[in-house]
């Protein structure tokens, strides 16, 4: 099975060299698809990949993942969309057509769940699919590098990362290590979807989809300025544990 972790394995290499692209010329390397590396002279740093960014735009990338959704529905199958897909190719570079925010649930893999194969996706998995800081900053190295049209933000049915900020509102509950510090951003979604002293699983875990969206866009200026450019749209996803169906928010 070839679904898991490759992408993250082939892409650490040409990770290593980001630190040399400045906040400027990050844009500059979506017209010119090189990036100039500040401190090393002449030599291109290895952050941008050599293979064409993907030809879809935000619209297309989208009706891909309901599709790929559509086919994981009805058959469950982990293919890489349009065949398989020779690991070797990959060795150039990647260009994939969307970056998915999900979960760390173990049941929400984003490549199975929208059918789809290495070098398609480049996810984060968080739990509770919260942006801080390292995340926005792999969101905007995808957007602005890689060329990717869309951000999906997916969150989940059940999710137990949700319901532990539920559980911080409701009855105080303190978590060992960083855990009350990972649901920490999730309280406000988890506040507004209650009623009547009571929270709303499904409700909150929708809030904190909308609220982690609205957060990339409001956070970064890159995401900000892709989007006024139309080269972006981030999106929002519930994903349901009972049925593998996401309903999308857009
Ligand atoms: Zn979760």
């Amino acid at each position: 099975m070839v679904c898991s972790m490759g992408g993250f394995q082939l892409m650490e290499p040409v990770m290593t060299n980001l630190s040399v692209v400045s906040r400027r010329n990050v844009f500059g390397t979506l017209a010119c698809g090189c990036v100039a590396a500040a401190g090393l002279g002449s030599r291109p740093a290895r952050a941008a990949s050599p293979l064409a960014k993907t030809s879809l735009s935000a619209e297309e990338a989208l009706a891909k993942l309901k599709a790929g959704n559509a086919a994981f529905v009805a058959g469950g199958a982990c293919i890489p969309a349009g065949g398989p897909v020779p690991i070797s190719t990959l060795s150039a570079g990647q260009a994939p057509f969307a970056v998915v925010l999900g979960c760390s649930d173990s049941r929400t893999p984003p490549e199975h769940v929208f059918t789809t194969g290495l070098g398609e996706l480049f996810i984060i998995r968080v739990a509770g699919n919260t942006a801080d800081t390292t995340a926005i900053g792999s969101i905007e190295y995808a957007v602005a590098v890689l060329g990717a049209p869309l951000v999906m933000v997916m969150g989940h049915s059940q999710c137990g990362a949700v319901e532990a900020a539920g559980e911080v509102i409701s009855v105080g509950t303190q978590f060992p290590g960083f855990i009350g510090d990972m649901v920490q951003p999730i309280v406000p979604a988890v506040l507004r979807a209650r009623r009547d002293g009571h929270m709303l699983l499904d409700d909150a875990v929708r809030a904190n989809v909308e609220d982690v969206a609205a957060h990339i866009a409001r956070a970064s200026e890159l995401v900000a300025e892709a989007i006024s450019a139309n080269k972006l749209r981030v999106v929002g996803g519930v994903y349901n544990l009972a049925n593998g169906k996401v309903d999308f928010l857009a």
